[in-house]
């Protein structure tokens, strides 16, 4: 059962204040759920508590964790923003409200629909703690997706591992790319999941025994060269990432030299060289197998050196050599910088965050593995002045700065454009000229009498609304007043 305490164990460290936080949301998640149940029959609390949990074990500040337990009261509860501001303060209503509009999201497995996300994600990034909530929240609702709907399972499932996955990876976040394309890989791909159990079953034993052999060997070695150990051990490749490269190397798995690889971490970057030199005097290594992602980090920031050796009787070991702080990177990525946060300025934490993300999106520019569209649509979306409108299925629309409802309503269809006469924003009635904000939820009202006027004009900021405006105003023969306007 759950307990803050347990929370808190997780956590480490924490002064008076931060436990304070952090129980005070635990009890209020608690108690404004009360009643509510998961489909797994468990008391919904759960969800909430394990998805802090999550956010906790990756060394997360304590406002998103405060953000981990609240970050479904918004939506499920009768909770108000207002409410939550008042007992929490501003930040902690930031990150919920974001995860919220999140929520809201749907996914139909269109491109279209992964690109919308994509530059949702980007959109979102003002605080990329907003993101890495919503990473834990789905991470922990993958893990009981036995007890969703069967449609819905593999929609969820899918999206994960299409949408959720590479993004953590861009962010470097290798472990949760890991866990979150693992959890989803049953109900996204069943009959390739077994195939991948089936084949690991029969090699992981040997694998295994011949890497506690190198271990052994290796330690002692280390040993005698006075090179000290911070720690030693071994991985099994994640089941979806050995499914995805066995599917390049024609299902062979004797040509995957990482399904099991060893691990060293050690105290400094000189050392990791060191380690390198005693391996490579102990076995011979396989040509065009050793990588240094130390001098050369990988464009996510991964840093460690690689080298694949020959074992003795045509076994061979990956052995992946780095430094503590390169092995919370590695697990953790971008929340690995602001991870054990010391107290401080709030403002500046968050303009760090922000800065940090905008670098990340400016060191993938230059990484010629990247998809070049998609660098070419973040560098569009991100460094021009973009927003993005919902509608209230939850469809993206991608539009300048200072659109209005106008905008949006063309953009979604000329019809609809040529007959709107009002707009909900964020369900209040609003004016067809308000400017809209990023994240806006748009409604518009659609009457069959209302028509585009040379007001309109003034208002629209798209080509396509503009040409449409000013086609039905052509046709209509309101021309002379258009040209006496003065904008054509
Ligand atoms: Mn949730």
């Amino acid at each position: 059962m759950a307990s803050v305490k347990e929370l808190l164990n997780l956590i480490g460290e924490v002064n008076k204040k931060d436990e304070e936080l952090i129980t005070k949301a635990y009890r209020f998640s608690q108690s404004a759920h009360e009643g509510q149940k998961r489909m797994s029959g468990e008391p919904y609390f759960i969800h909430p508590f394990e998805t802090a949990k999550i956010l906790a074990s990756m060394g997360m500040d304590v406002q998103t964790i405060a953000g981990g337990l609240l970050h479904d009261v918004l939506e499920d509860t009768k909770i108000t923003e207002k409410e939550l501001e008042e007992q929490f303060g501003g930040e902690v209503l930031f990150l919920v409200n974001g995860v919220t509009n999140l929520g809201t999201l749907k996914y139909r497995g269109h491109e279209r629909h992964v690109e919308s996300l994509r530059k949702f994600f980007i959109a979102m990034a003002n605080d990329l703690r907003v993101v890495i909530i919503k990473f834990a929240d789905r991470l922990h609702n993958l893990r009981t997706l036995q007890y969703v709907r069967q449609d819905k399972r593999s929609r969820i499932a899918i999206e994960s591992i299409e949408v959720y996955a590479p993004l953590a990876n861009r962010l470097g976040m290798g472990k949760l790319k890991g866990e979150i394309e693992d959890a989803a890989f049953p109900f996204a791909y069943p009959k390739e999941y077994a195939q991948i159990e089936e084949i690991i079953k029969e090699k992981k034993e040997s694998y295994q025994k011949n890497l506690s052999e190198v271990q052994k060997k290796l330690e002692k070695e280390l040993a005698k060269n006075k090179i000290e150990v911070v720690e030693i051990n071994y991985r099994m490749k994640h089941k979806y990432s050995l499914w995805k490269k066995l599917l390049k190397r024609e299902m062979d798995i004797d040509k995957v030299f990482d399904v099991v690889a060893l691990r060293v971490v050690v105290g400094s970057i000189e050392e990791c060289y060191r380690v390198l030199g005693v391996i490579h005097s102990i076995w011979n290594p396989l040509p065009g197998r050793i990588k240094d992602y130390i001098a050369l980090p990988k464009p996510n920031g991964y840093r460690s050196i690689h080298t694949t050796v020959f074992t003795g009787s045509g076994g061979t070991a990956e052995i992946q050599i780095r430094t503590k702080e390169m092995h919370a990177e590695a697990a953790y990525g971008i929340a690995a910088h602001f991870a054990y946060k010391e107290q401080g300025s709030k403002k500046s934490d968050n303009d760090k965050l922000k800065f940090k993300w905008i670098e990340e999106l400016k060191s993938l520019n230059y990484h010629p593995n990247e998809s070049k569209k998609f660098i070419e649509n973040l560098k569009m979306d991100f460094f021009n002045d973009r927003i993005f409108i919902f509608t209230p299925e939850g469809d993206i629309v991608d539009l300048p700065e200072d659109s209005s409802p106008i905008d949006f309503a063309y953009a979604i269809h000329s019809d609809i454009g040529d007959h709107t006469s009002g707009a909900k924003i964020n369900g209040k009635m609003s004016q067809i000229f308000s400017k809209l904000k990023n994240r806006d939820i748009v409604e518009i009202i659609k009457n069959k009498d209302a028509h585009p006027s040379v007001k309109w004009l003034e208002y629209a900021k798209t080509t396509m609304a503009r040409k449409h405006i000013k086609s039905y105003l052509e046709k209509n023969s309101f021309l002379k007043k258009l040209k006496s306007f003065g904008r054509s």
